[in-house]
């Protein structure tokens, strides 16, 4: 009875791993994923993320039940902190709540029902370009998906003019999609100036704010400053949700961890709306998993332990910021033709490096090098041995 069934393509960006895998080449290069290498090449676990892990096993009273549907509550409130920051007045107030989602891609899905549910307004605006998975996500929750321009090609920067008029005139309440930090897949995010800018057109047009956080410390090695766009449009009293993943900054991939904050401008409100995430949550996963929550709040309860973390991912962060220069050093040494500064400028784990999809065929065709069909690259996928490699490839593509 299956047997119309047509094979469906390979997820673009972990189709890229796929293509890798099949790869015999010893000089073979993955750029495509988005998980954080060491200067070795090797996946990381974080030593504090071993430490609480292993405080976990040793604790015998520690079960196995269900979570409530909305997750793990220390969880929840240890989350909102991090992102709306300590003394937060919407902490304070009660006007957040926050659930324990399936990591980024869980919490923006159930973000998204919870929307098309209860909200007025069924258009997202999401920029152009974004991570793939936006716009399946949120036409699969029901929401109708549109774009504003974001990026531009000419100057590999903010296209903020374009941003501006785009906002302006989507109809008013129309939700709108925003990278918190280290935008997936240019790297470029708006300055503060800038941020304030679109915060006052979206709430002069009564637009609803949906940040997307997968990155917050991973940008700047700052927690405090990767969330200052969110807490700027918290600041001022008005509505706003928020996915957080912590698969990036704990290196928590597989564990799947993450929430969903939802800010409203009355505790009631915020109890009513949490009362519906539950009936979205329960028919979907029914309530989410206990290791990775656990973890996450044995960090960030834990005064020694929270500052071990900022150690290591300061660490991650600035290791990427030294894989820009040197491939940005490495460019300039081969007199490879073009303006390639926006290496460095740049914010997060990904380089939007301008070349096209023909320069990444010969790449990969040539030096064994896997990306994104876009000329995205991973800077967490390089090393200090690997950037010659890389910068051979490129100069060739480019005067090839
Ligand atoms: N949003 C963005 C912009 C991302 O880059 C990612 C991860 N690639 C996610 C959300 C979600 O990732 P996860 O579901 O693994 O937390």
């Amino acid at each position: 009875v299956f047997s119309h069934v047509v094979r469906a393509p390979e997820d673009p960006i972990l189709g890229v791993t796929v293509a890798y895998n099949k790869d015999p080449s010893p000089v073979k290069l993955n750029l495509g994923v988005g998980a954080y290498r060491t200067e070795e090449g090797k996946p990381l676990v974080l030593n504090v993320v071993r430490k609480a892990e292993q405080m976990l096993v040793n604790d015998r009273s520690r079960v196995k039940e269900y979570l409530p549907i909305v997750g793990l509550a220390e969880f929840n409130k240890l989350s909102a902190k991090l992102i709306f920051g300590a003394d937060s007045p919407a902490i304070r107030e009660n006007r957040v709540t926050t659930v324990q989602c399936l990591s980024g891609t869980g919490s923006l899905r159930v973000g998204a029902e919870f929307l098309a549910r209860h909200y007025h307004q069924r258009s997202i605006y999401i920029p152009q370009p974004t991570w793939g998975n936006h716009p399946k996500i949120f036409t699969l929750s029901g929401l109708s998906v549109k774009t504003y321009r974001y990026y531009d090609p000419a100057t590999r920067g903010l296209n903020f003019q374009g941003l501006l008029e785009d906002l302006g005139s989507a109809p008013s309440g129309s939700i709108v999609l925003l990278h918190a930090c280290a935008h997936n897949p240019t790297g470029v995010d708006p300055t503060l100036e800038q941020w304030e800018q679109i915060r006052q057109l979206m709430r002069s047009k009564a637009l609803l704010p949906f940040f997307d956080s997968a990155y917050q410390g991973f940008a700047s090695g700052s927690l405090d400053a990767d969330a200052m766009s969110v807490r700027m449009f918290v600041a001022d009293g008005g509505e706003c949700f928020v996915a957080q993943s912590y698969a990036k900054n704990m290196g928590l991939y597989g564990e799947r961890v993450g929430a969903l904050s939802v800010v409203c401008k009355t505790a009631d409100v915020a109890s009513k709306v949490e009362s519906q995430l539950k009936l979205v949550i329960r028919p979907m996963f029914s309530n989410p998993p206990i290791h990775g929550a656990s973890i996450v709040a044995t960090i960030l309860k834990d005064r020694n332990m929270y500052n071990e973390w900022t150690i290591e991912l300061k660490a991650m962060a600035d290791r990427i910021i030294s894989m820009r220069q040197k491939l940005f050093d490495a460019l300039r040494a081969r007199g490879t033709p073009g303006d390639w500064s926006h290496i460095i400028k740049q914010i997060g784990m990904f380089t939007f490096t301008g070349l096209n999809s023909e320069q990444v065929a010969f790449m990969t065709r040539e030096y064994h090098i896997y990306m994104t069909s876009d000329g995205r690259i991973s800077m967490a996928g390089l090393s200090s041995k690997t950037v010659p490699h890389l910068a051979d490839a490129i100069h060739a593509a480019v005067t090839g």
